[in-house]
C-alpha cells in the first residue's frame, strides 16, 4: 500500500499533465517513498483522459478517475479522497502553481512534529489582477468577522494530511462543498507554510470572475449564518429612523401647517426600502436554495471510468 496518495484534480489540462508528471518523477525518486498519483479527470473536453489512460498503462503508480461531466474541483478532491489508500494524503494542482518541491518538507514535518496536516498559503498574489486581489482580501476579512471557522487568506488547497484527517474530511459528505472551510472545520493541528505565487506552467486558469463570486457566496453561506440576521438588524434600524421621522413631521405640521409637498422624497424612500427588502429576500433565498439542493441528496460526482486501482477498486461505476 502506498505511503502517500496524491490527489490531482484536472480539468482540460492536457498541456500541464506531462510537465507535472515529469516533475513529480524527480520528487518521487528523491524522496524514495512509495506514492500513488490519483488524477481526477473532471469531465475534460480535451485529451486529458487519453493521456491519463496512457500514463496508467505505463506506470503502475498512476491511477485515474474520470467524471461523466464537469463537477468542479471540490468534487474532484472528494472523489480522490474516497479512493486514496495512503497513510498520508495530499491534494495538489496539476499546473505546478502548488510547488511539488515542498512535498519532502511537508512529509518531514508530519513525521517528526506533532501535526496532522501541513497546509500552504500564498504570501503574494503577483500576476493576479489588482481588483481581484482587493476583492479577495475583503472576502477573507468579512469571513474572519462573520464566521467561527477561520478561512485563512491566500490558503491553497495544496496540503498533506494524515489518514485520520482525510477520514474526517470524508465524513463531511455535503453537496455544497467549500474545501477551504471543510479542512478548517474538521480541526486537527495544522502547520502553515508560505510560498510566493507562481504562474501556471501551461494552459490557463479555470476561474472566471463570475465563478469566483459564486465560490465566495458558497464560502459565506456554508460557514456563517450571520447574513440571515442582517434583515432583522436593518429592519430594526429602519423602525427607529421612521419613528424619529414621524415625530419630526408631527411637530413640524403643528408649528408650520401642512403644505402638500414631498412626492420626490417619498419615491426615493420607497425605492430604498424595497431595494433593501429584496436584498434581504435574496439572502434568505441563497440559504434556502442550498438547503434545497442538500435535501435532494444528489451524488457529489458520477464516475464514468477509472483505472489502475488495485483489486479493481474504483472500477465500480457506483455513485458517491
Ligand atoms: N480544476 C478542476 N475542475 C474545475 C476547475 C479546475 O478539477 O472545474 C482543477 C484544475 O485542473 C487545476 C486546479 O483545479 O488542477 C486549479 O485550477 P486553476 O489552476 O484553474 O485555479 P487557480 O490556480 O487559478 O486558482
Ligand atoms: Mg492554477
Amino acid at each position: 500500500m502506498a505511503e502517500i496518495s496524491i490527489i490531482i484534480p484536472c480539468y482540460n489540462e492536457e498541456e500541464a499533465i506531462p510537465v507535472y508528471y515529469a516533475r513529480m518523477q524527480e520528487i518521487i525518486q528523491s524522496m524514495g517513498v512509495d506514492m500513488e498519483l490519483i488524477f481526477v479527470d473532471d469531465g475534460s473536453r480535451d485529451g486529458t483522459l487519453v493521456q491519463l489512460q496512457q500514463m496508467a498503462r505505463e506506470d503502475s503508480a498512476v491511477r485515474y478517475l474520470s467524471f461523466s461531466r464537469n463537477f468542479g474541483k471540490e468534487a474532484g478532491i472528494y472523489a480522490g479522497l474516497r479512493h486514496a489508500k495512503g497513510a498520508y494524503v495530499a491534494v495538489m494542482d496539476v499546473d505546478l502553481q502548488d510547488p511539488p518541491e515542498m512535498l519532502p518538507e511537508m512529509y518531514g514535518i508530519l513525521q517528526t512534529e506533532a501535526y496532522d496536516c501541513v497546509a500552504t498559503r500564498r504570501s503574494t498574489r503577483t500576476g493576479e489582477p489588482k481588483v481581484r486581489s482587493w476583492l479577495s482580501d475583503r472576502f477573507y476579512q468579512m469571513m474572519h468577522k462573520l464566521s467561527n471557522t477561520d478561512i485563512v487568506n491566500g490558503a491553497r488547497d495544496y496540503r498533506l494530511m494524515t489518514r485520520k484527517m482525510a477520514d474526517a474530511v470524508l465524513e463531511m459528505s455535503e453537496y455544497n462543498r467549500f474545501s477551504k472551510g471543510i479542512f478548517q472545520w474538521v480541526g486537527f493541528r495544522t502547520k502553515w507554510l508560505e510560498f510566493a505565487n507562481t504562474k501556471r506552467c501551461a494552459g490557463e486558469t479555470k476561474w472566471s470572475f463570475r465563478k469566483l463570486l459564486a465560490y465566495s457566496v458558497e464560502g459565506i453561506t456554508g460557514y456563517t449564518v450571520a447574513p440571515l440576521s442582517l434583515a432583522s438588524v436593518v429592519g430594526l434600524l429602519f423602525c427607529v429612523v421612521s419613528f424619529l421621522m414621524i415625530g419630526f413631521i408631527v411637530v413640524r405640521t403643528l408649528l408650520f401647517g401642512d403644505p402638500v409637498a414631498g412626492w420626490p422624497s417619498l419615491i426615493c424612500v420607497i425605492f430604498l426600502v424595497s431595494g433593501i427588502q429584496l436584498f434581504c429576500l435574496g439572502i434568505v433565498g441563497a440559504y434556502l436554495s442550498r438547503t434545497y439542493l442538500e435535501t435532494k441528496k444528489r451524488p457529489i460526482y458520477i464516475l464514468k471510468e477509472s483505472g489502475n486501482f488495485p483489486d479493481g477498486e474504483g472500477e465500480s461505476h457506483a455513485v458517491a
